[in-house]
């Protein structure tokens, strides 16, 4: 059976980034960088006030004390917005606001609160006595102290935040090349599936839909709408067809085991679609399936119990939509088990788990019990994925392993 590493594999040889576009920064939340970025400008554009106070040159005020303090003449006052162009002849000072430019002259800003103010009737600086020597630089922000225009700003495959809109905008960028977040549709297959309300028997309640509703923000898709279906192969069609054009990838849960009601594989024929792969030596999942449709939709068939399809979303899916969006594969958490671990050699387990960090700083890691794919309770307790490799049988107290978190850093 394909190991969970070259199915990883066939995932990334067939799934190319989806075509990059043109986004302003405020559209881009979520979008990643198609090709790395430079600096257009320097940010500061201007050297600027850090603080309101007095702007002054530090070399006159080496010699000011309490007892002999320099008097300066106020010339003028520069707020924030002002163009900069006032002039600042010696022994001069002018009133400045944080964030106006400095007139060209100026070393220093000293704060409004360290100087003695002497004012007119309207409440007008006419001149300050400064008492102490202040250093040059002090209280400004240097024009490109910040970014300075040519220098590294993104790099391809970085995930836009707010915190990358920020830069964008302050550094003037209109538009830049990016990928959108995939678009995904959810379908869920079972007779046997109800919603919320009264269970008739043998009914259970379809909560792999809302599941995936809710977790594939999380690994960075846009969600189109999570469906229904029986067991019938031209229901699952005709679901898919309906979105035709309009989705980068369908995830379905159930119906894709060996049992002869398992219709998935059949629907996929009748479609014309390419299968990748079929089984994976994972635990749970391993049933879970990967193919291309003939329009070129990516398709993931993950079998229903609940945790084969938090681990195949997880652990195929999320690695997919990384691949769509042109990002670098996810890099793991090292921590050490807390109490030795059992599993089948050869299948790699993801184990529901929980972290927590000790006195001395190491990352210790609890396999909670529970771990059926159908109990869904450990599941609620736990903060992450400990991954336990196939080619061992056990794994002892101390041992090192990786651990991903519940969703991903894909949002
Ligand atoms: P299947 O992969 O279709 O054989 O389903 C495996 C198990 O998962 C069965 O016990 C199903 O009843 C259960 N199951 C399937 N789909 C769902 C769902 N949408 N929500 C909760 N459980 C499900
Ligand atoms: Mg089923």
């Amino acid at each position: 059976m394909l190991s969970y590493e070259q199915a990883l594999a066939i995932i990334a040889a067939n799934i190319e980034p989806l075509p990059p576009r043109q986004v302003a920064p405020a559209d881009a939340a979520g979008w990643v960088a198609a090709a790395k970025l430079s600096c257009r400008s320097n940010v500061p554009p201007f050297d600027n006030s850090a603080m309101d106070g007095f702007a002054l040159r530090a070399a006159e005020t080496q010699a000011a004390t309490d007892e002999k303090p320099l008097k300066l003449t106020v010339i003028g006052t520069v707020l924030a917005g002002d163009t900069g162009d006032a002039v600042a002849p010696g022994m001069s000072s002018h009133e400045i606001m944080t964030g106006a430019p400095v007139p060209a002259g100026y070393d220093a800003v000293i704060p409004v609160e360290r100087v003695v103010i002497e004012r007119d009737t309207e409440g007008k600086p006419l001149s300050i006595r400064v008492s102490e020597p202040i250093e040059a630089g002090r209280n400004l922000r240097k024009a490109g102290e910040d970014f300075v225009a040519g220098s590294p700003l993104l790099a391809a495959g970085e995930l836009i935040g707010p915190n990358q809109i920020m830069g964008l905008v302050a550094t003037g960028v209109n538009t830049f090349s990016a990928r959108r977040k995939p678009v995904a549709l959810a379908i869920t297959t079972g007779n046997e599936l109800a919603d919320t309300g009264k269970l008739e028997r043998g009914m259970i309640r379809d909560s792999n839909g809302p599941y995936l509703g809710a977790a594939l923000p999380g690994i960075g898709a846009d969600c189109i709408g999570v469906y229904r279906t029986s067991d019938s192969d031209r229901e699952l069609i005709d679901k898919i067809e309906q979105f035709k054009g309009r989705v980068d990838c369908v995830i379905t849960t159930g119906g894709v085991s060996a049992g002869r009601m398992d219709f998935v594989p059949r629907a996929l024929e009748l479609m014309g679609a390419d299968i990748l792969f079929h089984r994976v030596a994972i635990r749970p999942g391993k049933p879970a399936l990967f193919a291309r449709l003939p329009d070129g939709t990516w398709f993931f068939g993950l079998p229903g119990n609940p945790i084969a399809v938090a681990v195949g979303l997880r652990f195929l899916v999320a690695p997919a939509l990384r691949l769509l969006r042109g990002m670098p594969p996810e890099e793991y958490r090292i921590g050490t088990l807390r109490e030795p671990v059992h599993k089948k050699e050869g299948l790699t387990f993801f184990a529901k788990a929980r972290t927590a960090t000790t006195e001395n700083g190491n990352l210790e890691v609890e396999v909670l019990p529970g771990q059926e794919s159908f109990k869904i309770k450990p599941l609620m307790a736990a903060n992450c994925w400990a991954v336990v490799p196939a080619d061992v049988e056990a794994l002892p107290a101390g041992a090192a392993l990786r651990i991903a978190g519940l969703s991903g850093d894909g949002s």
